[in-house]
């Protein structure tokens, strides 16, 4: 996706991991993408920011409103929380948790660009949004603790074949083992997908990363035998 004019700058959510970045020219299909342009408005005598929302779509840009972007991401929203049994990062809860009644969360990527998420227990395939979500909260504090230790690496199959390697930029094909680099984006751990032949073994220690034991038995003893 190319954006229009030097007036215009943008950034993308993969709705799949939540990781943000700058509008590239390759972005997985069914990306949130925010689109700024300034623009001077002659009547006020002042530069104005206008944000559009959308998704990508085959390679092409598809505005849609702020209201169908929130159904969209609580749908992405409750994937990522049935997959990885923690919040996706910049979700917050906004209104208090009630039971028998959807999650109401918050998706915040700035001071301008939020928007409500309503998690029913029909996105969470029958669970109780209240009861998964308490409980999670409680759990949540694993995720910040990881940034007062060391970065830790993290290694599992892929979910589907949208994650590009960032070291070869080919596709990490589903199913097969993936390496996360992390990094933090303020203050939210997030990952840097990689082939497992495109790391750099060497330089990580075995206590640096988790999610080996999950492997299955071939690509654990494979992939423990590349690091120190
Ligand atoms: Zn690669």
């Amino acid at each position: 996706m190319k954006l229009d004019s030097e007036n215009e700058w943008g950034y993308y959510v993969d709705t799949e991991t939540f990781q943000i970045s700058n509008i590239e020219e390759d972005i997985p299909d069914g990306s949130l993408v925010i689109i700024k342009e300034k623009e001077y408005i002659e009547d006020i005598s002042r530069t104005v920011i206008q944000t559009t929302y959308g998704i990508v779509n085959k390679d092409e840009f598809r505005p849609m409103n702020k209201r169908d972007i929130s159904s969209l991401m609580s749908e992405a929203c409750a994937r990522y929380i049935l997959t990885s049994d923690t919040f996706p990062p910049k979700v917050k809860i906004e209104k208090d948790l009630k039971e028998d009644k959807p999650a109401q969360l918050a998706f915040i990527l700035s001071n301008y660009d939020m928007f409500h998420l309503k998690i029913s227990s029909k996105m969470l395939e029958g669970k109780n949004p209240y009861e998964l979500i308490s409980e999670m909260v409680k759990h949540d504090t694993a995720r910040m603790t990881l940034k007062d230790k060391e970065e830790i690496w993290l290694i599992e199959y892929a979910k589907s074949s949208r994650s590009k390697c960032r070291s070869c930029s080919s596709k990490i094909e589903k199913d097969t083992v993936r390496v996360g680099e992390p990094y933090y984006y303020e203050d939210h751990l997030n990952y840097r997908w990689h082939h497992e032949k495109c790391v750099f073994w060497k330089t990580i220690d075995k206590n640096q990363v988790t999610g080996i034991d999950e492997l299955e038995e071939d690509d654990r003893k494979r992939i423990s035998g590349f690091m120190k």
